[in-house]
């Protein structure tokens, strides 16, 4: 296989589905957790360890078209944290704009180093507790050096998307999203929607969308992830306006929806790799099931840092675990490179170096 890990890792490849809090290292978060004494429930490293978050109601997956796993994996920790949990605890540990510009250093350090990543699309939060005094073009402005100064020492670039937690309201969303949209800047250019499905729906962050889009923001959303139905990637596109998704497993619930999705070729980030272990084969699965219909879908790493995984790893899986030729690989870092929401010449750069890659 050493050539096919060489292609991966030599392929450019652009990572456009990451949450900025799940790429923090496990080393840097204990340190920031001990330097503001955190009161956790374990070492800080072992919790990072043990992340495996529980699936939601089991009873929702009974019937679904690719099986889920109703047990427990063989993989499971006895004691488990949520990758939510886990994500609340780094938030508490940041505290000024060093560390905000570390995390998106070490970030886009291991994306280059690990993986190979030309261009990194990552999620940013409300602001995390002790960071809410600094303001918020304070903090987009911290989080752009880490950008420039990765760019500087490695060639890579990167780009900022405003995530919005589903969890809340719909008129929190739109609190948010108004402050991101009179505090432009360059390197923030769209928005996301995250957090558990099953607790907020699309539709309910249409006036947020609304506005983003009328500022010229771009627009994702996590969809049919967790929520057993294709609706919610429709009400994505046509309520939303979203330009692309994230996961959209359960579109294969509905053949009508798999048609309109190959049909208009909608780019769907998908994920190997999740921190409910027992979906894993599921995934893998859904993602099998998706490329055999025809769906643009490619990698992304989500959350590196905590499941743990690389781009790198989720490309070598769809090769090793999902039956997924080299040339096809190409073809999902070229699909990746199209959905990007990176200036065109910046495109023609990856564009050109994809040319001159060359099968083993
Ligand atoms: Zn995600």
């Amino acid at each position: 296989m050493a050539d096919a890990e060489s292609f991966l890792k030599d392929l450019p490849k652009v990572d456009l589905h990451c949450h900025l809090l799940g790429t923090v290292r496990p080393m840097t978060f204990g340190e920031l957790a001990r330097r503001e004494g955190l009161a956790l429930p374990d070492d800080p490293e072992r919790i990072f360890a043990d992340i495996n978050s529980r699936p939601p109601d089991p009873e929702l997956y009974r019937s679904t078209r690719i099986p889920m796993a109703q047990g427990r994996s063989d993989d499971e920790p006895e004691t488990s944290y949520s990758l939510f949990q886990a994500s609340n605890w780094v938030r508490e540990a940041l505290r000024g704009p060093d560390d905000l510009t570390r995390i998106v250093y070490e970030a886009l350090e291991d994306a280059h180093t690990l993986s190979g990543t030309r261009h990194v699309e990552f999620s940013i939060d409300v602001p995390p507790p002790r960071i809410a005094a600094l303001g918020f073009t304070s903090m987009v402005e911290a989080y752009a050096e880490g950008i420039r100064l990765a760019e500087r020492d490695f060639g890579i670039t990167a780009r900022m998307l405003a995530a919005i937690d589903r969890s809340g309201t719909g008129e929190e969303a739109l609190e948010w999203i108004r402050t991101v949209v009179d505090h432009p800047h360059e390197y923030l250019v769209g928005i996301g929607l995250d957090n558990l499905e099953n607790s907020g729906p699309p539709e309910r962050f249409a006036d947020a969308y609304r506005l983003a889009g009328e500022a010229g923001l771009r627009r994702t959303a996590h969809t049919s992830e967790h929520v057993p139905a294709a609706v919610n990637a429709v009400t994505c596109l046509d309520v939303l306006g979203c330009e692309r998704l994230d996961h959209g497993y359960f579109v294969l619930e509905d053949d009508a929806v798999v048609a309109r999705m190959r049909d208009e070729q909608v780019a769907f980030t998908v994920v190997s790799t999740t921190s409910r272990r027992s979906w894993r084969p599921w995934r893998r699965a859904s993602i099998r099931a998706m490329i055999d219909a025809g769906l643009n879908v490619f990698p992304a790493s989500d959350d590196p840092g905590m499941f743990p995984t690389t781009l790198l790893n989720e490309y070598r899986i769809l090769h090793e675990q999902v039956g997924v030729g080299l040339e096809q690989l190409a073809a999902m870092a070229l699909a990746g490179v199209e959905a990007s929401w990176l200036p065109e010449e910046q495109k023609d750069v990856l564009r050109a170096d994809l040319r001159r890659v060359e099968l083993p």
